[in-house]
């Protein structure tokens, strides 16, 4: 017998040319899409406008993965973190954020990380593998209805992993999460966060997927920034800004740097100036966020620290924000996700 395939690992386009291989109707590939997606049934014998010859057909050839919540932890403030056990043991994490008006997801893209930024807890166990189109669709989906009747209003790749490293499987998994028949994100409700894969920024802008992006920066020094994430070795600050430029004039709407303020590394007089230069004529906005605490041998900054910075970059006229940490007691917040697997 065949063995069946995991319907949850393809995205509409390759789901009408599997049914078109298989000599099923192309079309009810389609109402297969909005089934799963839309209305959430994952059971061939429930899709009611599919003949029965044909659900048996179907359930025949495809089954659909699901996603356990191996725990839950809620903080104080209402973020709530999920871990996942995947099929072969590996762990991942999401982190659904409650606010007022939206309520965002942070999903993984990877089983551990390559990059090693020296800040961030997530890559200290190293790079295990992708996640497949399957594993990044079901944290939404299981979080969606763990989370019920609340509603996940935004996405963001901010979790575990370097989405631009596992390009096909990520935007694969976008189109799901943007296709009108499937989950129907809007434009600008999902944000790509990377440490600044050049041929990943420039391979995404051509997709013009009408997704945000958002770039790790962390320092606009490029001795600093070589030394807190090595992947400026390869992709030096000269070259991301260039990127980065050729992004905005695919995608007209402003990119996000991420600046995570670090006692006594990137919060001084001169690295906000550098800061002020590297931004100068890039369409974006600097989000700030005081470093999060972890194992690793860094501090937080003190207010007089976080207070001056952002004093400097008013007076440069740069537009930034200074975040608030969410879910930092439950390890929820950014570079606090390590979900170990071993
Ligand atoms: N690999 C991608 C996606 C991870 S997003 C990227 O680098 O963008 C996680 C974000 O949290 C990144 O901006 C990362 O640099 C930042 N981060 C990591 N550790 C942190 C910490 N301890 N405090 C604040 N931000 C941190």
């Amino acid at each position: 017998m065949q063995e069946k395939v995991d319907i949850k690992n393809y995205c509409l386009q390759e789901l009408k040319e599997i049914f078109c291989a298989n000599n099923f109707i192309e079309y009810q590939a389609s109402q297969v899409f909005s089934w799963v997606y839309a209305k959430r049934v994952e059971d061939f014998y429930s899709m009611t406008n599919i003949s029965k010859e044909m659900r048996l057909a179907f359930a025949e050839k495809f089954y659909f993965s699901k996603f356990k919540i191996v725990k839950k932890e809620l903080s104080n403030d209402k973020t709530e973190k999920f871990l996942f056990e995947l099929k072969d043991k590996d762990r991942i994490e999401s982190v659904f954020i409650p606010e007022e008006s939206r309520a965002t997801l942070c999903v993984s893209s990877q089983v551990g990380c390559k990059f090693n930024c020296k800040f961030c807890l997530s890559g200290k166990p190293g790079f295990k593998r992708n996640l497949k189109i399957s594993e990044i669709v079901n944290q939404y989906l299981a979080v969606s209805s763990s989370v019920a009747p609340s509603k996940i209003t935004n996405l963001v790749f901010m979790g575990i992993g370097e989405p631009l490293d596992n390009f096909s499987n990520v935007t694969k998994a976008i189109e799901i999460f943007m296709a009108p028949s499937g989950i129907g994100f809007g434009k600008r409700k999902i944000c790509v966060s990377t440490c600044g894969l050049i041929e990943g920024i420039e391979k995404l802008a051509r997709l013009k997927l009408g997704i945000k992006l958002s770039v790790s920066l962390h320092s606009a020094d490029e001795a600093i920034r070589t030394k807190l994430m090595p992947v400026n070795k390869k992709y030096p600050l000269k070259e991301l800004s260039k990127a980065v430029k050729d992004f905005t004039k695919y995608e007209k709407y402003p990119i996000t740097f991420e600046y995570a303020l670090i006692h006594g590394i990137n919060t001084g007089k001169e690295d906000a100036r550098k800061l002020i230069k590297f931004v100068h004529g890039i369409n974006c906005k600097i989000n700030l966020i005081p470093w999060n605490k972890s194992s690793l041998e860094f501090n937080q900054p003190d207010s007089m620290e976080t207070e001056s910075f952002c004093r400097e970059l008013k007076s440069g006229g740069v537009f930034f924000t200074l975040r608030k940490p969410r879910g930092q007691d439950i390890n929820a917040a950014c570079g606090q996700l390590a979900a170990s697997w071993s």
